[in-house]
């Protein structure tokens, strides 16, 4: 009974693993860690009109730099967000058009065309088509790697991450992160919501000085995912 146990249980964990590994599968290569002189703060979810511009304003004080994964279907309303972004000198990554739960279930044809209409909504608002894809909920379509290798995109995972569409302790969310955080790593927080439930921010927002304030007296630079992986920030 224990025999056939082994190799299911093997089986299991590799398949989760396939899907939900923020930093590696075996189908194609997640990025989650980088130039060892900075981190890179990420924020999915967004463009959010009550919560982008106040991140906007403390990584401003803080002069930081960021990476928004954006949900396409959010720049038609909100893509003067996104306009705003870059002009800061932000980055702006692809994180889907619709961020459906059910986009693991998608067929390769429409996954791609997930990933193509939020690469033109993008390009519309600030002229350049995104090179790094989170996907959302952090869950993978075996079929994603091959769009994205077709497409000249990247897959972006992390090396932390403080659950902070759950929590509304700001202290819970910036100790996890400064508490897990490496030089070099990928943080992921959120800006916006993929939904009305659960679209509160004022945690994150709360912790953000906290968390930014840190890293500075650690020496780390914040650095835009192009920077610290090394690679353009557009696709060719
Ligand atoms: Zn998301």
């Amino acid at each position: 009974m224990v025999l056939w146990i082994v190799p299911i249980t093997g089986f299991a964990f590799l398949a989760l693993n396939e899907i939900a590994n923020p930093r590696g599968a075996l189908l194609g290569k997640v990025l989650w860690k980088g130039d060892r002189r900075g981190v890179a703060l990420t924020f999915d979810d967004g463009p959010n009109p009550l919560y982008t511009p106040r991140i906007f304003e403390i990584l401003d004080r803080f002069q930081a730099r960021a990476t928004f994964f954006v949900i396409g279907r959010y720049l038609k309303e909100h893509g003067n967000l996104a306009v705003e972004a870059s002009k800061q000198g932000h980055l702006i990554g692809n994180h889907s058009y619709s961020h459906l739960r059910t986009m693991n279930f998608f067929s390769a044809k429409k996954l791609r065309q997930e990933v193509l209409n939020c690469q033109n909504e993008v390009e519309k608002w600030v002229g350049y088509k995104p090179r790094f894809y989170r996907q959302p909920a952090g869950f993978r379509n075996p079929n994603i790697f091959g769009i994205l290798k077709d497409l000249g995109m990247t897959m972006v995972g992390w090396q932390v991450r403080a659950f902070d569409t759950q929590r509304r302790e700001p202290l819970a969310i910036s100790r996890r992160i400064l508490k897990k955080a490496e030089p070099g790593g990928i943080i992921l927080l959120h800006d916006g919501s993929d939904s009305i439930q659960n679209q509160e921010r004022t945690a994150t927002l709360k912790a953000l000085p906290e968390i930014l304030q840190a890293f500075k007296d650690r020496g780390l630079e914040f650095l835009t995912l192009d920077e610290l992986l090394g690679m353009s920030k557009e696709v060719k």
